[in-house]
């Protein structure tokens, strides 16, 4: 893989947004980023691509109205030592699952926020979010980030899905994301998965060495958003989805199998986890 033009930037905790660079002129291709809203979201749903990325990417700093957890938040990233890590930091707009999920409607900003105040700065943060990782993917030839669905439906996760999506169409890189899902964003990765959204698909393993490592780290400075009875899966599908300029035929998600997070549980291995999508 080659080196990122970007060098490491893990924050340190100056507060400040990380600055952003386009790669220098003749710089190596970045091979490939991961992008992700929270910390703690790289190891749970994209660990398999976060020891060969070239850059990771936190989008979302501080949790809305929880300043103990944003301060927790901050030391844990700190102690990460991630290499190659960019914090945006931008503060998250506290709309958390705040959408009408038996009925979701897609916006050009993510997901339809029911609560007024939360959606004016869900909206404002999208503009900031497809600003702030324009140069910073400007190299890429692969993107991993959430699905569009946002796994188990979280709003923010769907927003960064639909930022790297607007920035593909003018970039041209590679969008990879993962099968996981839940009751919650059920209904949305149904009615995703019937229109045509991927060309390839890969099998992974979990890196279950980091993911464990890193998730102990943020649970000791008191930053883990998850159960901390999660257990991470054997493997996961990764499906490309190339831009629509790459002219490949896409597929649609029907037949596949999902992978539903409720049952990633260690005290009960034997609840399946699969959910085929009709
Ligand atoms: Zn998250």
């Amino acid at each position: 893989m080659p080196s990122c033009p970007g060098g490491n930037r893990n924050g340190g905790g100056t507060g400040a947004a990380a600055p952003v660079e386009a790669p220098a002129r003749g710089a190596a291709p970045l091979e490939s980023a991961v992008v992700v809203a929270h910390p703690d979201d790289e190891i749970l749903w994209l660990s398999g691509p976060l020891g060969s990325a070239d850059r990771v990417v936190f989008c979302f700093g501080d949790p809305f109205g929880r300043p103990k957890l944003a301060a927790a938040r901050r030391r844990a990233v700190a102690a990460l030592a991630l290499p190659r890590l960019v914090e945006l930091r931008i503060p998250e707009s506290g709309a958390r699952f705040a959408a009408d999920w038996g009925q979701p409607r897609l916006t050009r900003c993510g997901i339809d926020v029911i609560d007024a105040a939360a959606r004016a700065r869900y909206e404002a943060n999208f503009t900031i979010l497809v600003d702030r990782l324009r140069p910073l993917l400007r190299a890429c030839r692969d993107v991993y980030t959430h699905n569009p669905w946002g796994e188990y439906g979280h709003t923010e996760h769907i927003q960064v899905y639909r930022a790297v999506a607007a920035l593909q169409a003018e970039l041209g890189f590679t969008i990879w994301f993962g099968n996981y899902v839940a009751a919650r964003s059920w209904p949305l990765a149904r009615a995703i998965g019937r229109a045509p959204c991927w060309t390839a698909r890969r099998t992974i393993a979990p890196d279950l060495a980091t993911a464990r490592r890193l998730a102990r780290l943020y649970r000791r400075h008191g930053a883990w958003t998850w159960s901390r009875f999660h257990r991470w899966p054997a493997e996961e599908v990764l499906y490309a989805q190339p831009s629509a300029a790459a002219g490949d035929a896409r597929r649609a998600l029907s037949g596949e199998v999902l992978c539903d997070v409720a049952a990633l549980r260690w005290w009960a291995p034997w609840r399946t986890a699969a959910r085929r999508l009709d």
